[in-house]
């Protein structure tokens, strides 16, 4: 008998290194293990035998059981993981085709802030970046802002407490650079800016900025507006006429503001332009002495030039849209569009 048990196990060994699916496997379970399977018929037969040959015929079946108990073990991870580790029922075809999926796509916004980026990269400036909750130091005073200056009631911002508040402009991060590099800087400093503006068409209280820097010897007026006039013509297309209007900021002088032929009428004048042919588009001058001054530049040597370019101003220029609110409402009508 033990000969025989023996021969079953060799057998059940085949069968179930062969079994292909569950069903199949259950099958086998049931042939040898189970209630009236072949080895509890073995178990039955003991009952028969002389009382001397008893114990060894069912250490010969507790054995073969345990063995095909491993065997089939082994036979259900091999099936289920060569089914994914899923049984057939939820068996997933990986490479079935997808369904289709709305894709996503870029905010109006930062398709434009990624083309002024990589405009400058291509003229050689560096990207920094710097943090928009800013001290009072580098946002106003460091900017040539004193505390009592009046450009500071133009750029109301959102404070955290006393001396720590939103950066109302991307140019803290100029001051940051010049304080742990010598010249030459040439970099451009993206990000997002605060003001405590109401919201209408043309002013929210969060916006986008592009500032830019250069400061080495020699650098003139000129620079500026080679590097600026080539930005247009790279981001407007040819035969956008450009001019430099003098204006106003403390943390450069001169200053001023640079405005593009109106796109809409071709510079005849409309409502777009206001009936001017002009529209504004960026701030920019040359860096006032004292703002070097806080970063212990030479003032005898080195001279240089800044910019702020408002990034959802372009887009509007760009993208002809008339109320800045359009970008931030988040309708898919409208974003959709780009
Ligand atoms: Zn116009």
């Amino acid at each position: 008998m033990i000969e025989e048990i023996k021969r079953i196990q060799e057998k059940s060994q085949d069968e179930f290194a062969s079994a292909v699916g569950h069903k199949e496997l259950e099958q086998l379970r049931t042939k040898y293990l189970g209630k009236r399977g072949i080895l509890a018929s073995f178990l039955k037969r003991i009952g028969t035998l002389d009382s001397e040959l008893r114990p060894a015929a069912g250490k010969a079946v507790n054995d073969a059981k345990r063995a095909v108990v491993s065997f089939f073990e082994e036979a259900k991870s091999r099936i289920e993981s060569s089914a994914g580790g899923k049984s057939p029922a939820t068996f997933f075809d990986y490479t079935l085709p997808p369904y289709p999926f709305p894709k996503g796509f870029l905010h109006p916004c930062t398709l434009v802030m990624d083309e002024i980026l990589d405009i400058f990269m291509e003229m050689g400036f560096e990207v920094e970046l710097g943090p928009e909750v800013e001290l009072e130091y580098y946002n106003f005073e460091a900017l040539n802002t004193p505390k009592d200056h009046p450009a500071r009631d133009l750029q109301d911002t959102f404070y955290i407490s006393g001396e720590v508040l939103l950066r109302t402009q991307t140019s803290p991060v100029q001051v940051r650079v010049m304080e742990t590099i010598d010249p030459p800087v040439q970099m451009i400093s993206p990000g997002v800016t605060y003001r405590r503006d109401a919201a209408d068409m043309t002013h929210l209280p969060m916006f986008s900025q592009v500032e830019g820097l250069m400061v080495d010897r020699g650098i003139t007026f000129g620079h500026l507006k080679g590097f600026l006039t080539e930005f247009v013509r790279q981001m407007f297309g040819e035969g956008r006429r450009t001019r430099f209007r003098p204006h106003y900021f403390p943390f450069t002088e001169p200053s001023a503001e640079m405005d593009i032929s109106c796109g809409v009428c071709g510079g005849k004048g409309c409502r777009a332009c206001k009936g001017t042919g002009w529209l504004e588009i960026l701030g920019c001058g040359m860096v006032h002495p004292h703002v070097l001054d806080f970063v212990h530049y030479d003032t005898e040597k080195f001279t240089g030039f800044a910019f702020g370019i408002g990034v959802e101003r372009i887009a509007m220029l760009r993208y002809n849209i008339d109320d800045i609110r359009l970008f931030f409402e988040n309708d898919l009508r409208f974003l959709k569009q780009f």
